[in-house]
C-alpha cells in the first residue's frame, strides 16, 4: 500500500514545480495527496489540479484566517457546488483560529472575528453534510496571551451543535495536548500528524497513546520562500519521515504504519468512484 498525505497545499506552488513535487512524492511511497483549498478561488484551483493529475485529490473550504468577513450567499453556493465535484474528497481547510493578530484585525462587518469564524465553520460543516464529505479541520490556540479565549472549546461546541463527528474527519496538523486529543476522539474524529511529530516529544507521547485506527498523516506542504534553501521546503515526500517516526514510536514496521494510516484515510475520505483506493493499492 502507498501513503496518503491527507492535507497539503501544493496548489499554491509554482505550477512549474508540480511535476517535480509529484515525482519526489511518488519516490517516497506517497500515492495520493489531498490539496486543500483555503479560499473559494483556491478551492477551485485544487479541483482543477485534481482533474489534471491522477495523484492529486481536492479539498474545498475557506480557512478561518482567510475569511474577509462573513461568508456571502455567493461564497456558500460556490462551495456547495464544488463540494459535489467527484475529485473532492474532503471539506478542508476550515476551522477556528484564535491567534491574536487574526482576531485583532479590523472587521468590515462590525462583528467580532471569533463570531464570524464560528459561523463560517458551522456553515461549511453543513455543506459537508449535504455532500457527504468528512471535515479535516484547523484549530489554532491564541498563543501566549493568558486572557485570550481558547480555540478548542469553541471548535468542540461547533461539533456538538452540528453533530459533525457523524461525518468523520480529522484534526489537521495536531499540536494540542492529551485532553485535546481525547476530545477529538470523543467528538468522532481522527488525529492527523505532520512533521512536528518528528521533533516534539509531547506529540510523540500522544501518538503512542492514541488508538492506531484513529491516526492519519499529512505534511501541510505549502511554498516556503522564507527558507532560502529550496530543498528544505516541506513537501509531500516528507510524509515518509512522519511515517518512520510513527513506526518507531509504536514499535511496528513502516509498512504497517503505511497500511494502517492509509486504511484510516480510506475510511475517512469520500471516495465515491474508488479513485483513492486505486491510488493507494497501486
Ligand atoms: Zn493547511
Amino acid at each position: 500500500m502507498k501513503l496518503i498525505d491527507v492535507h497539503a497545499h501544493i496548489q499554491q506552488h509554482d505550477p512549474a514545480e508540480l511535476d517535480g513535487i509529484l515525482a519526489r512524492a511518488a519516490g517516497a511511497e506517497v500515492g495520493a495527496i489531498v490539496a486543500a483549498g483555503v479560499t473559494v478561488a483556491d478551492s477551485r484551483r485544487c479541483i482543477k489540479l485534481a482533474e489534471q493529475h491522477e495523484a492529486i485529490l481536492a479539498g474545498v473550504g475557506v480557512h478561518p484566517t482567510d475569511l474577509e468577513g462573513p461568508l456571502t450567499a455567493v461564497d456558500l453556493a460556490a462551495l456547495d457546488g464544488m463540494a459535489g465535484n467527484d475529485s473532492v474528497v474532503v471539506m478542508s481547510e476550515v476551522g477556528i483560529d484564535h491567534q491574536e493578530h487574526v482576531l485583532a484585525r479590523e472587521s468590515v462587518s462590525g462583528r467580532p472575528w471569533a463570531e464570524i469564524q464560528g459561523e463560517a465553520f458551522t456553515q461549511q460543516i453543513e455543506i459537508a453534510r449535504r455532500n457527504s464529505l468528512p471535515v479535516v479541520f484547523h484549530v489554532r490556540e491564541p498563543g501566549d496571551d493568558p486572557d485570550a479565549a481558547s480555540a478548542w472549546p469553541v471548535a468542540m461546541e461547533v461539533f456538538r451543535a452540528t453533530s459533525a463527528g457523524e461525518l468523520g474527519g480529522a484534526a489537521h496538523y495536531f499540536q494540542g495536548d492529551r485532553a485535546a486529543a481525547r476530545a477529538v476522539l470523543d467528538a468522532g474524529f481522527m488525529v492527523s500528524f505532520g512533521r512536528p511529530l518528528t521533533r516534539l516529544k509531547r506529540l510523540q507521547e500522544i501518538a503512542a497513546w492514541l488508538p492506531m485506527d484513529r491516526i492519519v498523516v499529512e505534511t501541510d506542504s505549502y511554498p516556503q520562500p522564507f527558507k532560502k534553501d529550496r530543498t528544505k521546503w516541506t513537501e509531500p515526500r516528507h510524509l515518509l519521515d512522519v511515517a518512520e517516526c510513527l513506526a518507531e514510536i509504536r514499535d511496528v514496521s513502516v509498512d504497517e504504519v503505511i497500511e494502517r494510516t492509509s486504511e484510516n484515510a480510506l475510511a475517512m475520505l469520500r471516495d465515491s468512484r474508488g479513485r483513492v483506493k486505486r491510488l493507494l493499492d497501486g
